[in-house]
């Protein structure tokens, strides 16, 4: 029996004029990341993108969990196709659904006739498939309103479609619809949370990540792209910027108060950052704080900092807790990487006691005890690129 995905999306329907650009944007990402699983026919129709295998390389279960880490699908259907006659339907229900139902009690039975030609309407071809359902498991029984699973046939143009127990999809927007953003990728666990909750909303990735050698190691260097690469699984491609702060916080330790420290050094990060995302086309720098987690991240050091980029930045886990923050970290398989334990430029000269309520004034005397436009302009030479991305055996 032939078995296929149905990829459904939801909220891009409803952006009109833009919807096939929209469409064609999940296709592309669809395509390329579907292509490890085998060789596949992926189009759209009908509101629907369909994946089918071409030959026995094809690997059904793998393309599944591909499909689910693509942004702009919301629901997945693993369907069995049948010929568009009552017969070979009823057949391949009786085959194709008992494996959905061995745990259920009750189900029902829907159908969907997008091909109007079709002789029997909705109603009649739902009581077809019930019927089918009831003949091979005979113990179930019917039940309209709360269902332990919902069977559906669907009519299309290329057949009918045979399927049980929808598979949620990641949602959010197709990659790339919502323009391109710079994550600041440090190794920690917050950062890789606020660049997947970015590109779920359809921002394509690239990543700037500082060290500090030898103060921090190739290690850690190796784990932060090693976080790029898991980030890969929902975005296919991520180039990550890499750049030395060693000698401007040598400088800042020599010349500044060290109560300032921190804040210093994020003033330093956001203005190269702000410099590399321009370079690179880049509309957002995406970080991820959250509020009054430490000392760099109350609502005054949080200014003084911001002031230094002049577009937009995004900081998706600002209003998240820890707990909630590890709990996607978990779920999207990053958080095992970020608790290694490898040194961050943030870490190293960090201040006994930091400054929680920063005076912008002092803040800015302290800064030009430095030269801080030279230091910028150095530092910005030490940028090495690496580009990241998923497998493509
Ligand atoms: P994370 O868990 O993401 O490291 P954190 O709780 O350790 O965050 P900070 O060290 O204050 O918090 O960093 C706040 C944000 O600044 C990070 O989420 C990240 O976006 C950015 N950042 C911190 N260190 C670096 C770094 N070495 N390279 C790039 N960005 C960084
Ligand atoms: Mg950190």
């Amino acid at each position: 029996m032939k078995e296929v995905l149905l990829c459904k999306y939801g909220e891009l329907i409803l952006k009109g004029a833009n919807r096939s650009y929209f469409e064609n944007l999940l296709l592309k990402e669809l395509k390329t990341r579907i292509r490890r699983a085998g060789n596949f026919d992926v189009y759209k129709a009908q509101s629907t993108i369909y994946i089918e295998p071409l030959d026995d390389s094809c690997d059904l279960d793998l393309a599944l969990e591909y499909a689910k880490k693509v942004f702009g699908i919301v629901t997945i259907d693993r369907a069995c196709v049948a010929e568009k006659n009552m017969d070979a339907i009823f057949r391949a229900a009786k085959e194709y659904l008992p494996q959905f139902l061995t745990g259920a009690k009750t189900f029902r039975a829907d159908a969907r006739r997008a091909d109007k030609t079709f002789p029997l309407k909705s109603p009649e071809l739902a009581g077809e498939i019930g019927a089918a359902v009831l003949e091979a498991m005979p113990r179930l029984k019917v039940d309209l309103d709360h269902p332990d699973v919902t069977v559906r046939v669907e009519i299309r143009e290329r057949g009918a479609y045979i399927h049980a127990g929808q598979i949620k999809g990641a949602g959010g927007m197709p990659l790339g619809s919502s323009g391109k953003g710079l994550l600041l990728l440090s190794g920690g666990i917050d950062s890789p949370v606020a660049g997947f909750m970015m590109a779920k909303r359809g921002v394509t990735l690239e990543a700037l990540h500082f060290e500090s050698f030898p103060y921090t190691s190739e290690r850690a260097r190796e784990k932060v792209l090693e976080l790029a690469r898991l980030l890969c699984e929902y975005t296919t491609h991520i180039k990550v910027h890499v750049i030395s702060l060693t000698h401007i916080q040598e400088e800042l330790v020599k010349s500044c108060d060290e109560d300032y420290f921190t804040l210093l050094l994020r003033r330093f990060m956001m203005t190269l950052a702000d410099r590399v995302a321009r370079r690179n086309k880049c509309g957002a720098l995406i970080t991820g704080e959250s509020l009054a987690q430490v000392a760099s991240q109350t609502m005054r050091a949080i200014a003084v900092t911001d002031s230094c980029a002049d577009m937009p930045v995004f900081r998706p886990c600002i209003g998240l807790d820890k707990e909630e923050i590890i709990t996607i970290a978990r779920r999207i398989g990053t958080f095992e990487t970020s608790i290694l334990p490898y040194e961050d430029c943030c870490t190293v000269f960090t201040p006994r006691h930091p400054k929680t309520r920063p005076e912008p004034e002092k803040v800015l005397a302290e800064q030009n005890k430095v030269d801080f436009k030279a230091l910028c302009d150095e530092a910005f030479e030490t940028l090495n690129t690496y580009d990241i991305r998923i497998d493509e055996e």
